[in-house]
């Protein structure tokens, strides 16, 4: 076989193709996976990681500790932007920090994929049962979508991202603390804070030297005008000084509640945020992304050479059964929010426990009946 032609070609390096990759690399497949940049590259993303994420990826995280950023994470404090906020810890690690240029760049290396860089995906063609990559230069008979919100492979089935999809938009800078903001900022304590309409929430998330702060909302209003107002209110309250001069990175992914794209077809499947699978109440995208990735190559494998949309179907309907469920923050009346964040029994139970850190439930058994 060439360089030009694979088992399959994935769209993307994210934690979604990677895992994907590796899970078919494992099982005996020949894999390219094809991104627009070239690694290490970095990711809009806060960098949250759950503990589940590491069992899922067969990743010891003390050993990812000791060649890159991982921040454990025992205590949050959370709040209401321009309201009420306390402390609350946990006798256990609940949550992690990474920087995405590392952890991506680790996972499409681990992959053992053919990583072919700098190169964007322009052009899909099916041509009796093969895939055309930008006019031939690339061929698979299946291919794999895991190119994120705005993934060609999804478009190229339909989705219409930016018009009547309901994204979350969210904007975040990451960068190595100056020294003099090491003393007034906690490493060991993130801070979350939730918009009062409960349609967003905004954070400030040391990891390690690295500072990221950011703010994602599920509406149409300008994003621009609540990060503001959020980084305002943060240096007003003291909780950090004034930014550096920096834009603010931007990007958007659907809830899986919300999203409705095709994610099959003969010979294809996407996975990942080209799917639209993040966790309601948490925009929880990297766990949903390595567990799909590990789905659709499980359904692959199980296809024995019969890759008709048929056949990716049982994929599609796990999906549903594994993701298409759970109800978003936005529940909760909105005269409610403010009394409610003051009772800190609730914070813990509902937005912290229940909602931040709880995700999705197991996983092995759901893709079992898969
Ligand atoms: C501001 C913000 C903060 C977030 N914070 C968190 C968080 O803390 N924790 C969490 O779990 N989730 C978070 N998310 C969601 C999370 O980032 C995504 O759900 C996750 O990255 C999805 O992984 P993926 O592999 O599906 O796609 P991605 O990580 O987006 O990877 C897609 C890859 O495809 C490549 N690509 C795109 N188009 C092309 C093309 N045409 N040709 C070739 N390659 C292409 C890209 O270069 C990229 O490498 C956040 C999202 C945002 C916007």
């Amino acid at each position: 076989m060439s360089s030009r032609h694979f088992d399959a070609i994935i769209v993307g390096a994210g934690p979604a193709g990677s895992s994907c990759a590796l899970a078919l690399r494992d099982a005996g497949w020949r894999v390219g996976i094809i991104d627009r940049k070239c690694f290490p590259r970095d990711k809009v993303c806060a960098g949250w990681v759950t503990p589940e994420v590491w069992d899922l990826l067969g990743i010891n995280p003390a050993g990812y500790a000791r060649n890159h950023v991982l921040q454990e994470i025992r205590r949050f404090r959370v709040g209401l932007i321009g309201g009420h906020a306390a402390e609350f810890g946990f006798d256990r690690v609940v949550s992690y920090g990474i920087r995405r240029c590392e952890f991506d760049a680790f996972l499409a290396e681990r992959s053992k994929a053919v990583l072919v860089e700098g190169k964007q995906v322009r052009s899909l063609e099916r041509v009796r049962g093969i895939w055309h990559i930008n006019g031939g230069r690339w061929q698979a008979p299946v291919l794999v979508g895991a190119g994120g919100h705005f993934c060609p492979v999804a478009r190229h089935l339909g989705a219409r991202p930016g018009r009547c999809e309901p994204a979350v938009h969210a904007q975040e800078l990451e960068f190595r603390l100056p020294p003099a903001w090491r003393e007034c900022i906690n490493a060991s304590c993130p801070e979350l804070y939730f918009c009062p309409d409960l349609r967003g929430y905004g954070w400030l998330f040391r990891k390690g030297d690295w500072l990221n702060v950011g703010l994602g909302r599920q509406d149409q209003a300008p994003l621009g005008v609540h990060v503001d107002a959020f980084i305002n209110w943060l240096v007003s309250e003291g909780r950090m000084p004034e930014l550096p001069e920096a834009r603010m990175r931007g990007h958007a992914y659907l809830l899986a509640s919300a999203s409705h794209r095709k994610v099959v077809d003969d010979g294809v499947l996407l996975v990942g945020d080209a799917a639209g699978l993040a966790y309601g109440s948490s925009g929880e995208g990297i766990r949903p992304a390595v567990e799909s990735g590990l789905m659709a190559a499980r359904t692959l494998v199980h296809c024995k050479g019969d890759f008709s949309q048929e056949r990716l179907r049982e994929y599609a309907d796990a999906l549903v059964r594994r993701f298409a469920r759970g109800k978003t923050a936005r529940d909760w009346p909105a005269w409610l929010v403010r009394p409610l964040f003051r009772w800190t029994g609730f914070v813990r139970r509902f937005v912290i426990e229940q909602g931040f850190l709880r995700s999705y439930g197991p996983f092995l058994q759901d893709v079992d009946r898969a």
